[in-house]
């Protein structure tokens, strides 16, 4: 519960903050402390849930890193399709996972392609902590999770994911669906609405914590019915994700190709640093994209989220409909992103 009591007790870690002080890797004190930080930002509807659990730590002077792994933790737990393994599955019938986690020393982890993991967000910061990589695909991506100790899950699809795929399978026919994260009616999520939830398959999250470090995390099914093999943007370090502890972080959402195709949350977090605010930033790296995909950008969403070092937030989207979670000290709320396309 966001209540006096947490706002006192984070206020009090935030002053706490302020008094140590909070230098970076490279020992210098990149900009002061605000009022707003800790603070938690995450992608779609279904954000203001993973906020909460990110907030139990966030608030209670813990980590950015543990923060938005635990938060993501649990959009994948999550029955209501689709992130994780009751996600749609790609067009041979398999869910198929991509996560990625980065930390305020350029730390990051990945996974690809991942199958029969419930968790793939942690298997990405175990990739980050305990290999001497970034990124693991596939079989090794799995072989390397089971040798961690996360269990292995039956291969099977949620009744939901079920009758999806059969319909799909009627015309089979790859066709991205605008929003589909949030909606509340397409073809193949029936409109419904779980623990408070809307349908999504993506969370992309990103927060700073009272020392003034941040992390993000992001995690997918990626593309509901996508070629088998197929990874999107969000295990993708500076495509999905990316986090400069000197200037902010940045996540994305949507049609993954699209935001590889211009290193997306890397130009993101460029753009604040030639000192954009963090919605100027995502609202020009949308630009970059619909210039990229010239009168096809009509067809796709691609949504940038942002915070940077003084805790300020911004979005930016190609089409309306996304929507971002933000929680602070002050308040928890969903901000609804301005967009290219009304
Ligand atoms: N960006 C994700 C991908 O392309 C999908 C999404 O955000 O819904 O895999």
């Amino acid at each position: 519960m966001f209540n006096r009591r947490n706002f006192l007790q984070s206020s009090l870690l935030g002053s706490f903050g302020i008094v140590l002080g909070r230098k970076n890797f490279a020992g210098e004190d990149p900009c002061p402390l605000t009022q707003d930080n800790p603070i938690v930002i995450s992608t779609w509807d279904a954000g203001l849930e993973a906020n909460k659990a990110a907030w139990k730590i966030l608030g209670s002077g813990g980590r950015a890193l543990d923060a938005v792994e635990s938060g993501v933790m649990v959009t994948e737990a999550s029955r209501n399709c689709c992130v994780g393994l009751w996600a749609n599955p790609d067009r041979d019938g398999f869910v198929t996972l991509d996560a990625s986690i980065m930390d305020e020393n350029f730390n990051c982890g990945s996974v690809a392609f991942l199958e029969r993991i419930k968790h793939p967000i942690s298997v990405a910061r175990r990739v980050m902590e305990k290999t001497p990589h970034v990124l693991l695909v596939g079989a090794g991506a799995q072989e390397f999770a089971v040798a961690e100790g996360f269990p292995l899950e039956p291969q099977k699809l949620s009744d939901d994911a079920e009758k999806n795929y059969k319909e799909w399978l009627k015309k089979s026919e790859y066709k991205p669906v605008i929003n589909i994260e949030n909606s509340k009616s397409n073809a193949y999520h029936a409109p419904k609405k779980i623990n408070g939830e809307w349908n999504h398959d993506t969370i992309g999250m990103v927060a700073m914590d009272t020392k003034g470090n941040l992390s993000g995390s992001c995690t997918t099914s990626g593309m509901a019915f996508k070629m088998r093999g197929r990874v999107g943007d969000s295990p993708i370090i500076g495509a999905g994700l990316f986090v400069d502890n000197e200037v902010g972080a940045a996540t994305s959402t949507g049609q993954g190709e699209d935001v590889i195709r211009i290193c997306g949350t890397h130009t993101v977090v460029e753009f604040m640093r030639q000192g954009l605010s963090p919605e100027q930033a995502c609202k020009k790296a949308v630009e970059r994209v619909i210039r990229a995909k010239g009168s096809a950008a009509k067809e796709i969403q691609v949504a940038f989220l942002a915070l940077n070092k003084k805790g300020e937030t911004g979005a930016y989207a190609i089409q309306k409909g996304f929507s971002y979670a933000l929680r602070n000290n002050k308040e928890e709320k969903l901000v609804v992103s301005k967009s290219h396309f009304s």
